[in-house]
């Protein structure tokens, strides 16, 4: 059974203004305040874990640790099936020191023609991964894995979404999630889904 949260306060570990906007949103219906690590300037921790779970946890304890308030942090990627499951955890590093995402799913049409890997649906199945973890100020920790399965498309199609969204078609569907509006997405993605099953667990 997952603990209930029952605090009003959270901290979102990023300093990303747009996702600690995104997940306020979210948790106003609860009647949890939001603030972000980066308004409260703590410093981001280094992603040192090899797994989604790792890096997630490692963030939460590190924003409850250094702000004394329950702490929220995710870590998501993209794993190609083809390439080992890469870029997994290192999906933001594929997208070069500028953090452009063309870099990084050119990096991955790139190594899968290397391999040779046909223009197939099942040839180019991935799969992404958003871990989230709810950490107490006691380090009880409550942790959400979502998946969202599809495949690399080339070339790349639609403007909407973010990151890897143009080069991602979900499994069932002949739109790349930059195709999707916001809500559609949110339906069926690896982030829409960890939140739900948070909420559901931790929140109602
Ligand atoms: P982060 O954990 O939110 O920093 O994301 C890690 C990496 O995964 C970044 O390169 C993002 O662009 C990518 N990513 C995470 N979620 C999505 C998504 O919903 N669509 C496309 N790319 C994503």
């Amino acid at each position: 059974m997952a603990r209930r949260f029952a605090l009003p306060k959270l901290v979102v570990a990023t300093h990303n203004r747009g996702k600690a906007g995104e997940i306020g949103t979210m948790l106003k219906p609860y009647g949890v305040t939001i603030v972000s690590a980066g308004e409260l300037g703590l410093p981001s921790p280094e992603e040192t874990g090899t797994t989604f779970e790792a890096n997630a946890t490692l963030k939460a304890l590190a924003a409850t640790r250094a702000s004394g308030l329950p702490a929220l942090a995710d870590d998501s990627g993209l794993s190609v099936h083809a390439l080992d499951d890469q870029p997994g955890v290192y999906t933001a590093d594929w997208e070069g020191p500028t953090r452009d995402a063309m870099v990084g799913m050119q990096r991955i049409q790139d190594e899968l023609a290397k391999r040779n890997v046909p223009q197939t649906v099942a040839a180019r199945a991935a799969t992404f991964h958003c871990v989230l973890v709810l950490a107490w100020p006691d380090e009880h920790l409550e942790l959400f894995h979502g998946t969202c399965d599809g495949a690399i498309v080339w070339p790349i199609r639609g403007s909407g979404g973010h990151g890897y969204d143009p080069c991602f078609q979900p499994a069932g569907d002949t739109r790349t999630t930059a195709e999707m509006s916001d809500a559609e997405k949110n339906a069926i993605s690896h982030r829409g889904r960890a939140f739900r099953m948070m909420v559901e667990a931790c929140f109602r």
